[in-house]
């Protein structure tokens, strides 16, 4: 009886009048976009050659499909937030008690039964802060009228109706039809009388002959455009992203170079690079580790230092220098737990930088501290990628 919770369809046909309401009005700024473009096109050319079709399904999904896909894709969860409202509110009613046995407004006996609750907001303006509280509508068995109080117990406040030519008190009459309810009120002082009319139809509701055609576009339930709307948002996607790494690629051109000229030794090679630069340090017998191979490639490495009168502090860290000199332009570098030295044995691992991103740290890294020089670049503006459309206004992308 107090229900606020509506079946499943009606909550479906709501989310799909929303839809459809924002796809027109969407459609109707395509519709001119698509008239002005095609009124400002030269005489010989085509409306659907490939270049217009690109810059119109551009404006397409900005205006109207971006919105449609996301509507579909939250469909489901905005209804069930919409029925977990709903139930909520069914619960804040069914548990609503008055405090206490509440009397008659007018002949102040008790022993009132409770004919209708509902939520309303209590304050008199409507403010979204101001939260919905349970009204109970009572019916005297005494007099036979009716009170309202809040679930507190307050007794509900009207603002009496008075005659607006001359304050005095009315009387009214209620007449209800299928369509409305009209209330007519009688001064009793000048007999002006005046009326207050509700409608019981809902004005959205007048008949929408397009609806059904409508949702199964809008809503997506035609298969084939729901399918090319998808596909159509993805390579827009696709696009875009693929704009932005070739402009970063472009803005960053020393970068990539610098990574591309960077030597890139293979295992066996490195041998070649340090043997002879360690030879030259004085250290002996270098040899590599079996390469543990991961996520990146690991390599430990091992030598003696040839010269006894070095102590160990002193070893380490010439040898750590010399593996660093070494190694410099290439994409292998002495990893963070640094050389051990033991009785004139050192040993240290290297890793090699494969992926893009860490080669590009490296070069960045070469950047900061001076190994290499940032060219000067002239600045471009960095601003979205710009599309004119051929009436001059520009499509951001
Ligand atoms: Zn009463
Ligand atoms: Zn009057």
């Amino acid at each position: 009886m107090y229900t606020c919770l509506k079946k499943h369809q009606y909550y479906e046909n709501l989310y799909d009048k929303l839809t459809i309401e924002s796809a027109r009005r969407g459609m109707t700024h395509y519709d001119k976009f698509y008239a002005d473009f095609e009124n400002k096109l030269p005489k010989v050319e085509k409306i659907d050659k490939p270049g217009n079709a690109f810059l119109l399904n551009i404006f397409y999904m900005e205006t109207v499909g971006n919105e449609l896909l996301d509507r579909y894709e939250n469909r489901d969860s905005k209804i069930q937030e919409w029925i977990r409202r709903d139930q909520a509110k069914d619960e804040q009613i069914s548990s609503a008690r008055l405090p206490e046995e509440p009397s008659c407004h007018h002949c102040h006996k008790q022993g009132l039964r409770i004919i209708d609750k509902s939520l309303m907001h209590r304050g008199e303006t409507y403010e979204i802060d101001d939260p919905e509280e349970v009204l109970f509508m009572l019916r005297c068995p005494h007099c036979d009228k009716n009170s309202a109080f809040w679930e507190d117990g307050t007794p509900w406040k009207t603002k009496p109706i008075v005659c607006p030519n001359c304050q005095s008190e009315v009387t009214h009459k209620t007449s209800k039809t299928k369509k409305a309810i009209t209330i007519t009120y009688t001064c009793t002082a000048c007999k002006h009388s005046f009326n207050d009319k509700m409608n019981l139809t809902n004005k959205d509701e007048k008949s929408d002959p397009e609806f059904e055609k409508d949702r199964h576009h809008f809503c997506l339930q035609d298969k084939e455009f729901h399918e090319r709307l998808f596909k159509m948002r993805h390579d827009f996607i696709e696009m875009a992203r693929l704009g932005k790494q070739f402009k970063e690629k472009e803005n960053n051109k020393y970068l990539y170079d610098a990574m591309k000229e960077m030597k890139k030794p293979k295992i066996a090679e490195l041998t070649t690079i340090l043997a002879p630069a360690l030879e030259k340090a004085g250290y002996i017998d270098f040899s590599l580790d079996k390469p543990e191979i991961g996520k990146d490639v690991v390599v430990g490495f091992n030598c003696l230092d040839g010269e006894n009168d070095r102590n160990d502090r002193d070893s380490e860290k010439l040898l750590k220098k010399t593996v660093e000199i070494a190694l410099e332009d290439t994409n292998w570098r002495l990893m963070s737990d640094g050389i051990s030295y033991r009785l004139g044995y050192l040993n240290g691992r290297l890793r090699a930088y494969e992926h893009e991103e860490d080669l590009k740290k490296l070069v960045e890294r070469d950047i900061k501290t001076g190994k290499l020089k940032k060219p000067d670049i002239p600045k471009s503006d960095s601003g979205p990628r710009k599309l004119k459309a051929p009436d001059g206004t520009d499509i951001i992308l």
